[in-house]
């Protein structure tokens, strides 16, 4: 092959910390043995890239230049020799971006998310060609595709990867520790209610449909917008007032079983874990600040549980696609904004400024 017909595509490319991203056209790679490229339909935009642009994850990306992007859904483009035939050419497909290194208990026990050895799509370990803010971008192995095949939507599905799968998780972990306890009409609070939280809340309706769903923000619009994707019993805003105590008054005696905090910060957890009922489970999914305190009496003679949960591995992405596919999760509606590859700095200024509600999507 000569220098001028290898195939090529956009990307927006990250040069350094706060610098704007600069649209190339960049070489799109040969897929070898498991590889395989995807030509991307959607990649949603996501607090952890804006983070990293920031500079907030020292040491993230780990190569530059490099593409970011870890949300993707696409077509498969081209694949390596190792590929098995059931993955198609041109077949529509969820992406998990928790790629890893090597084999280890954690990813032989399907938690792909969790390998020790991590080489995920923002590390920046596959330079120009991990992330999905690109048209192609190359997915080390076909084993972290899930066919999005009887999706309506692929570019707003991209949303499916993180922000619905990481709340589909939390809250499978949250009812699996939950277990018997918890009595129709009993509540679960959602503290957060943006992208991953509104999922969040349609994930309890779908999976706990006998709890009745708290939510809590200090955005009023976030409140109206997971109202309308999701079932929520009472909303509370964490501006005003005592937030704590006013979700205490929405469960009116009835037990608060599980709380999933999208924020992860100091002030959510130390506020809102008195709130749980003996055996009541806290998890944590956001991950807004670095420490955060509880009280260790009431933690330990009531029983009460602090847990974390991280993504969600390729398996848990194969149940959420399900669900999207019986159209039991809206993701759709999730999806309020849709931009151009060539506008990705607007799209992070946007993000940064935080003036939106659910999720966005860039598709090129
Ligand atoms: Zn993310």
């Amino acid at each position: 092959m000569t220098e001028e017909n290898k195939p090529k595509g956009r990307a927006a490319v990250f040069r350094g910390y706060g610098q704007p991203f600069t649209i190339e056209e960049v070489e799109i790679p040969q897929p070898k043995g498991e590889q395989v490229v995807v030509r991307t339909a959607g990649c949603g935009l996501c607090h952890t890239d804006l983070h990293i642009w920031l500079g907030e994850l020292p040491g993230v990306p780990e190569k530059v230049p490099s593409v970011l992007g870890h949300e993707p859904s696409g077509y498969v483009a081209a694949k390596g020799d190792a590929v098995p035939d059931r993955v198609k050419i041109g077949m529509p497909v969820l992406v998990q971006g928790g790629y890893y290194l090597e084999d280890d208990i954690y990813t032989l026990k399907g938690l792909n998310q969790m390998a020790v050895k991590k080489s995920q799509s923002w590390t920046g370990a596959y330079g120009l060609y991990g992330g999905c803010y690109a048209e192609y971008f190359l997915v080390p192995s076909y084993r972290y595709l899930v066919s999005a095949e009887g999706l309506d939507d692929l570019a707003a599905a991209a949303v499916l990867t993180d922000a619905g799968l990481t709340p589909y998780r939390a809250v499978k972990t949250a009812l699996k520790l939950v277990g018997e306890f918890a009595e129709p009409g009993d509540v679960v609070v959602a503290v957060g209610v943006g992208g991953l939280g509104s999922f969040g809340v349609q994930w309890a309706n779908v999976l706990a449909p006998h709890l009745d769903v708290v939510a809590v923000d200090a955005k009023e619009e976030a409140l109206e917008f997971a109202r309308k994707v999701g079932k929520i019993y009472a909303l509370v805003d964490a501006k005003r007032g005592d937030p704590a105590k006013a979700v205490a008054e929405a469960a009116a005696g009835r037990k608060i079983v599980a709380v999933l905090d999208f924020v992860g910060a100091e002030q959510t957890i130390s506020k809102y874990i008195d709130l749980l009922s003996p055996e009541g489970v806290y998890v944590v999914v956001g991950l807004g600040g670095v420490r955060g305190s509880f009280p260790i009496a009431d933690l330990v003679i009531n029983e009460k549980k602090i847990v974390g949960s991280l993504w969600g591995s390729v398996a848990d992405l194969t149940e959420v696609v399900d669900y999207a596919r019986r159209r039991a999760v809206n993701y759709g509606g999730l999806v309020t904004k849709r931009w151009k590859l060539d506008e990705i700095n607007e799209a992070f200024q946007a993000m940064r400024r935080g003036q939106y509600v659910g999720r966005m999507v860039v598709a090129p």
